[in-house]
């Protein structure tokens, strides 16, 4: 199953990734991932990205593009994969029809501008593995720890507030515009988001295998 998440910055495309990653055992691919661990690292990728992220606008298309070339040709990804926050712009979208790649469906994750700013605000994720938490609704076993590899949880600088309205707008005017586009395929299907993680889940779940 080639699975892609669209969705707002903070609507959840993160935690139903994982989902979808153990309950379909595909990897789940994350262009932000990539792109925070590049910068980690120092690399020249990474240090052009930096100053776009921080900004809360989009990297180049050529970087992500080139991402994703090289991640799919890997063989974890033969029988399927799950791209989270991947394309999101409609030229990405072509990149990727044209590498041949058959994506069987989009899953789009809906949620309202003032939720996703509501919630941005206690979000916290692993300076050391990267995994997601919520304050309010996803918390860690203990305060500040990551449950998976007892790194330090923090806030990112493109979680505060007005890089989070930079991010929404930019996902209005230049990520949006791929419902169409899948529409058009046949291959979109809408999820709303839900206060519980776990009846989003359920939902996301069910628009995978339903036909
Ligand atoms: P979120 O989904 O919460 O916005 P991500 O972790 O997916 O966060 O992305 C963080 C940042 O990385 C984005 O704001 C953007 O700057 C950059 N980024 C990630 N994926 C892409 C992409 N496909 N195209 C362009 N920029 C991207
Ligand atoms: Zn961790």
């Amino acid at each position: 199953m080639k699975l892609i998440l669209l969705g707002a910055p903070g609507a959840g495309k993160g935690t139903q990734a994982e989902t979808l990653c153990n309950a379909l055992s595909i990897p789940a691919i994350s262009t932000g991932n990539t792109l925070r661990e590049a910068l980690k690292s120092g690399t020249e990728m990474g240090l052009r990205a930096k100053s776009y992220m921080d900004a809360g606008k989009l990297v180049p298309d050529d970087v992500v593009i080139g991402i994703i070339k090289e991640r799919l040709q890997q063989d974890d990804c033969k029988n399927g994969f799950i791209l989270d926050g991947f394309p999101r712009t409609i030229p990405q979208a072509e990149a990727l029809d044209a590498m041949g790649v058959q994506i069987d469906r989009v899953i789009d994750i809906e949620v309202a501008d003032d939720k996703i700013i509501a919630r941005m605000s206690g979000r916290r994720v692993c300076e050391a593995c990267g995994a997601s938490y919520h304050m309010e609704y996803l918390k860690p076993a203990k305060d500040g720890v990551c449950d998976k590899c007892g790194g330090a949880l923090v806030q990112r600088k493109d979680d505060h507030p007005d890089t989070v309205k930079a991010r929404l707008s930019v996902y209005h005017e230049q990520t949006e515009p791929l419902k169409a586009y899948y529409e058009k395929q046949g291959k979109l299907r809408i999820v709303e988001g839900q206060e519980d993680v776990a009846d989003t889940k359920r939902l996301t779940l069910a628009a995978v295998e339903a036909e």
